[in-house]
């Protein structure tokens, strides 16, 4: 059997995003649409509808027109979602900017996106937006400040826009994807792509108007902007954003203060939460479902959240920008073990497929190899890079993910790598992933990052960077004796670190590659690491 899998077929939402959101809002108009706890801002669906058409009023006031680029560089806050909301029903294209941004990026994605507006703060405690946005040279035609004047005068300045019914095949957003990787692309992402991936993810956490999301990550990235707006909007549900940044107590407060039913993360921010020395005084009973996604997510920590944050229904999604990004999910009543150790089946309208990277021949079930995926959520392609997107969609429509998975013989996947981090040691493969799992049942390891460097010899060796729990004190030695003879002697890193944080990006995603300069640099591989190979 070959490991080729499809979602069942339901028929697609061929509306414009906006039109989705205005009739949950007719229907639902004084249920919780936006809860922003840090502004202590609560809008139902009728003050959110109405503070949109403000917004798009405020936007035609500066004489944006249909298909024009406006981008928002901030932190979460209420802005965002209106500014998102609105730029929809105006026909706009939002562009996502990363709030850790700074100059050097800011400069690239002001020039390579044309962007006619740019949204920001003008400060938060940690950075002055307005002195980076002033050192990029490079400040688009209309810099509002959010909360500022600028806004304020947006508002009193609006005019009725222009009528406009976007197609659902225009592109709506464009989101950089994180820079773990290479330089930021922006993904071209359609009202189509978008609404049905948020009404994929919906119908999977079975979301209706009673729910309330709590949306800990950024709404920059996908896991906001879909997997939670998009989400929140085609079915009712109130989106609750605890605070500007991640931030694990104000998380878990917001739970229990908001009675959330469902919470989001990636695996690093559910272990701070976890790890938080409240959390045992934290209500968490509301909960009942959620999702965790964007990173390979332990099984440990996986059912710590189904069993000790009250998650009974806890799903994982795997997916990427340019996925839309849910290609994968699992369902509210598999069984545990498919909950905790697949990331799920392919998702309603969804194809994948697993490719032997040498042959480019799908593999047969069981086999590894790279993840492709076609259908409707699909990006358009990368904004103003045609080579790069004959790269990632080939003549087929299938999307090359990057990422290495297996198919079992029920369809649920298993994702065991990023195609470029598998650590090959002395002609062994080994998948980082596994080691992961393997430290993590070690009684003082908190999280642990496995990576390959470079070894004259073995042309790899395996390092580990390893955090402990606050209470249970370990020696590098110590975890590395601990994995002797319960795992394979090639899979046992040579070097294990102790560390009190890993180097990450703001999406939570651990950056290998900074971790795996620092020890190229400390342990001089230098040399090895300039081996050329054919
Ligand atoms: P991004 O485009 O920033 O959302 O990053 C997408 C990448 O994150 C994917 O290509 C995967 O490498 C990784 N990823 C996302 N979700 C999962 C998951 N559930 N399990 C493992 N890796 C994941």
């Amino acid at each position: 059997m070959h490991s080729y899998s499809r979602g069942h077929d339901t028929p697609l939402i061929e509306q414009p995003i906006y039109d989705v959101f205005r009739q949950t809002a007719g229907r639902y108009p004084n249920r919780d649409a936006l809860i922003v706890r840090h502004q202590n801002a609560r809008l139902s669906y009728a003050d959110l509808a109405a503070a949109v058409e403000r917004t798009a009023r405020g936007l035609a006031g500066l004489g944006l027109q249909p298909r024009d680029r406006i981008g928002v560089w901030s932190t979460n806050c209420a802005e965002w979602v209106m500014l998102q909301l609105a730029a929809a029903r105006s026909g706009l294209v939002l562009i996502n900017v990363n709030p850790a941004y700074r100059a050097y990026e800011l400069r690239y994605v002001l020039e390579k996106s044309g962007m006619k507006a740019l949204f920001l703060w003008e400060r938060d405690h940690r950075t002055d937006y307005r002195a980076i946005l002033a050192d990029t040279n490079a400040a688009p035609p209309h810099t509002i400040y959010l909360g500022g004047d600028s806004w304020t005068h947006m508002f009193l300045n609006g005019v009725d826009p222009v009528p406009v019914e976007p197609s659902p095949q225009d592109v709506a957003n464009i989101q950089y994807t994180s820079g773990t990787t290479g330089s930021p692309k922006g993904v071209l992402l359609t009202h189509r792509n978008l609404i049905n991936n948020g009404r994929v993810i919906a119908d999977g956490m079975h979301l209706t108007p009673h729910d309330v999301i709590c949306c800990p990550v950024p709404l920059y990235h996908c896991f906001g902007c879909v997997i939670g707006s998009m989400a929140a909007f085609v079915s009712g549900a109130a989106l609750l954003l605890p605070n500007a940044m991640f931030d694990p107590l104000a998380t878990l407060q917001s739970v229990q203060e908001y009675h959330a039913t469902a919470i989001y993360g990636v695996p690093t921010m559910f272990i701070a939460q976890l790890e938080h020395p409240a959390f045992p005084t934290i209500d968490c009973s509301s909960l009942r479902t959620g999702v965790m996604a964007g990173a390979p997510c332990p099984v440990k920590i996986m059912q710590r959240v189904i069993d000790e944050m009250h998650c009974p229904e806890m799903t994982i999604i795997y997916g990427q920008t340019e996925s839309s990004p849910a290609i994968t999910m699992s369902k509210l009543h598999d069984t545990l073990e498919h909950r905790i150790s697949t990331v799920g089946l392919a998702c309603a309208n969804t194809e994948v497929k697993i490719v032997n990277r040498e042959s480019g021949q799908t593999v047969e079930v069981g086999e590894p190899g790279e993840l492709y995926t076609r259908g409707y959520l699909v990006m358009q392609g990368y904004d103003g890079d045609p080579d790069a997107t004959r790269a990632a969609i080939d003549a087929d429509g299938w999307l090359h993910t990057g990422d290495l998975a297996v198919m079992r013989p029920d369809e649920y996947f298993h994702i065991t790598g990023r195609a470029h981090d598998v650590i090959i040691r002395g002609g062994e493969n080994i998948y980082p992933r596994e080691v992961e799992e393997f430290l993590l049942t070690h009684p003082a390891v908190a999280d642990a990052q496995v990576f390959g460097l470079p070894d004259l010899k073995l042309g790899e060796i395996i390092a580990a960077w390893v955090r402990l729990r606050p209470s249970n004190p370990a020696t590098a030695e110590e975890i590395r004796e601990f994995c002797r003879d319960k795992i394979a002697h090639f899979k046992i890193p040579k070097v294990v670190r102790i560390v009190d944080e890993f180097p990450m990006t703001v999406t939570g995603k651990t950056q290998k590659y900074k971790m795996r300069a620092f020890e190229i640099d400390h342990l001089r591989l230098s040399a090895a690491a300039s081996v050329q190979t054919a």
